[in-house]
């Protein structure tokens, strides 16, 4: 146990008394961690090639020692209702999140894994999880991932602005807002370069401050990211005073979401975007490899940077399979999906070699990608068959049946000693079983007590997040209706 990550002088109090793991005395007694790596959106059709090239070192380690197959997913493959079947264990007409319309914690009716891992007295760290927010309470800590309501303001793309667009009535307020912290930023940077983060802040909204950055792109034209939101008025952790500790620790504002994909059409998009969100989920990833080597049960992180990158750039790696996309633009960003996993397996890496001893490993992605079936809209679509690889003491490297995405949830279960649920949708596959050698308890359920949940749709700036992102049009659902 590292003092850096029992984050001494760091953390207030109220944290400390959630982190009993940071005093006691050693794990060997206890049932080995399993770890659950979540890549939204990662396929076999990026994975398998770049393994075998050696590319992945950190994916391949446990490729190699691990069963591993394709995990599919159900309809509808959308990360929110996904995710929340992986670690339910249940169908969304079950857990509740069935749409983008109810895709928060909030409408989930179902005990998550680190709910029931919480309730068994495992210590469990959750990061970056769709459809976590509002945080809840853990053994451990939560960060929440997204739809995370007003964690960006004005939408959630950004946007391509001049010095002078900034008097301009037609620029967002938030933009305006900022004249004189933007005009700074602008001063002095290079064509390509991107400013250091800066302060901004909302004149008629009181107490509403945040970050933004700048990237120059041209002479007299700037891409403006998204004004990331980091007062106390949003909430995105358990115990709220994590947020403050994972910013010291960072040395950095903790962003929880990206800027989105909606303008991929816009010739500057692919030029910052990939950059840009590169950047932010180094600061996801660092915030998860923050407790990597603190006494943990069960450490849960979803990482989006694939999905995120994905969307907007898939077509440039497969100009063959769209119509009339430029060939010079498809050759200058071909290898953006490709650096996406890179980075990704890079950023697992650092998580990695926090951990010592030995663990359980589990990859799992939501859906896989493909290119668009619109063959004039440039973007990547979400496939149903995703990815999984479990691996640990007693495993070895061979392909796996394939899984269904409620099988997850039974199955990291089992890897950590609990018992399977009777109304559990999933199965632990029979091969791990077999390899492993002992069978599951069984319980009725997991659940006790009734859990609390809404039926309303989502809230406007929740709507306006998932809008900027690209994932739904139209005007926000009204509330008291479906
Ligand atoms: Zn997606």
């Amino acid at each position: 146990m590292s003092i850096r990550n029992c984050l001494v002088g760091l953390l207030s109090s109220a944290v400390f008394l959630s982190l009993p793991g940071c005093f006691s005395a050693g794990k060997q007694d206890s049932p080995t961690p399993v770890l659950v790596f979540g890549i939204d959106g990662a396929t076999w059709k990026m994975l398998e090639p770049m393994i075998a090239a050696g590319e992945l070192p950190n994916l391949a380690r446990h490729y190699e020692r691990g069963v591993r197959g394709v995990l599919r997913s159900r309809a509808p493959a959308i990360s929110p209702v996904s995710w929340t079947t992986i670690f339910t264990g249940r169908l969304p007409s079950e857990h509740g999140i069935e749409s983008w319309k109810t895709s928060q914690s909030s409408h989930r009716r179902v005990k998550a894994l680190w709910n029931m891992a919480t309730d068994a007295g495992r210590t469990t760290n959750v990061f970056n999880v769709p459809s976590t927010w509002p945080p809840e309470a853990v053994s451990g800590v939560m960060l929440s991932g997204f739809p995370l309501s007003g964690s960006h303001v004005g939408g959630n793309t950004g946007v391509v602005l001049s010095s002078s667009d900034l008097d301009n009535r037609e620029i967002s307020y938030v933009y305006r807002d900022n004249a004189v912290a933007i005009r700074t930023a602008m001063e002095g940077l290079t064509i390509g370069s991107w400013s250091e983060w800066f302060d901004v802040a909302l004149k008629n909204r009181n107490g509403w401050t945040g970050r933004m950055k700048l990237r120059r792109l041209d002479e007299d034209s700037y891409y403006a990211s998204p004004f990331y939101r980091t007062d106390d008025g949003i909430e995105i952790s358990y115990p709220t005073a994590l947020r403050n500790a994972v910013k010291e620790e960072l040395g950095q504002d903790y962003i929880p979401e990206g800027p989105g994909w909606s303008k991929h059409a816009e010739p500057e998009t692919p030029e910052y975007l990939l950059e840009h969100l590169v950047e932010v989920s180094r600061l996801q990833t660092g915030a998860a490899a923050m407790l990597a080597d603190a006494d943990w049960d069960l450490l849960v992180y979803v990482n989006t940077l694939v999905d995120r990158v994905s969307h907007p750039y898939w077509a440039y790696m497969r100009p063959q399979d769209y119509e009339g996309l430029d060939a010079a633009k498809a050759a200058k960003y071909r290898d953006a999906v490709r650096d996406a996993y890179l980075e990704t397996d890079r950023q697992l890496g650092e998580i990695l070699a926090g951990i010592d001893g030995d663990y359980y490993f589990v990859v799992a992605s939501d859906h896989g990608f493909q290119s668009g079936r619109n063959k004039s809209q440039y973007i990547g679509t979400h496939e149903f068959d995703g990815v999984y690889i479990v691996s640990g003491p007693g495993l070895s490297g061979k392909d796996g049946p394939l899984m269904n995405i409620e099988d997850i949830c039974p199955t990291v279960l089992y890897l950590m000693g609990l018992p399977f649920a009777d109304d559990l949708a999933g199965k632990v596959p029979e091969e791990i079983v077999a390899t492993l050698g002992h069978r599951p308890d069984r319980i009725a359920s997991y659940e006790t007590v009734e859990r609390e949940s809404s039926d309303l749709p989502v809230d406007e700036a929740t709507w306006d997040q998932l809008r900027g992102l690209g994932y739904v049009d139209g005007a926000p659902p009204r509330r008291g209706q479906d």
